[in-house]
């Protein structure tokens, strides 16, 4: 993907990530998914994010794992769950806050803590801690500033509906204003009818 900021958090969320491998994976070798099972991963992944999962696909011959908000490919070795969701990440990350951010800047790691917390069953607050440790920087939220553009199209939307609501109420109070008017006729029309009663018959 072609960024426009400065990548400077990257190796240092590797080496992070290298030191959880040990922690989730201890002395075993991590599992080596299939590609349904870690478009599986991917999908369960971003849905809780509710952004469109992208497509895993056979990353065999290439030397690392890529991602863009369409497409996710995987060489075996990065078919098991850190790799995976860090991937997903990325991906979360291009529909929340499109270019606007570091790749692996402090809203990826925020990603990254709140999806392997969830997947791995782990303490939120030592993950924090150790990505800490690392150097790295965490977003407070995972829920960042929108993109200009997505800004404008909400307000231009807010903008719509605001006229909306008044129209509404503009047709309301000529309704109101019309009921009245038809309630004071038939009242018009009660009191003739009262006073040519109290005439005829007394
Ligand atoms: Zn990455």
């Amino acid at each position: 993907m072609g960024r426009r900021v400065k990548d400077d958090q990257k190796l240092h969320v590797y080496e992070w990530e290298e030191d959880l491998h040990d922690e989730v994976y201890e002395d075993a070798s991590p599992p080596c998914l299939t590609i349904s099972d870690c478009q599986w991963l991917v999908d369960r992944t971003c849905i809780q994010w509710g952004v469109l999962s992208p497509r895993v696909e056979d990353g065999r011959g290439r030397k690392t794992a890529c991602s863009t908000p369409e497409k996710i490919c995987l060489p075996r070795l990065y078919r098991e769950p850190i790799s995976i969701i860090h991937e997903a990440c990325h991906s979360i990350q291009f529909h929340i806050s499109g270019d606007d951010d570091a790749a692996h800047g402090s809203l990826f790691v925020r990603l990254c803590i709140e999806n392997y917390t969830s997947h791995f069953n782990l303490v939120r607050r030592e993950l924090e801690e150790t990505a800490r440790s690392f150097g790295l920087s965490i977003a407070r939220s995972s829920c960042p500033r929108l993109p200009d553009r997505q800004i404008l199209r909400l307000r231009r939307m807010t903008d719509k509906l605001l006229v909306h609501s008044s129209n509404i109420a503009h047709h309301r109070n000529l309704l109101k204003s019309e009921i009245k008017q038809r309630q004071e006729s038939v009242e018009r029309f009660r009191e003739t009818v009262r006073e040519i009663q109290v005439e005829r018959y007394g």
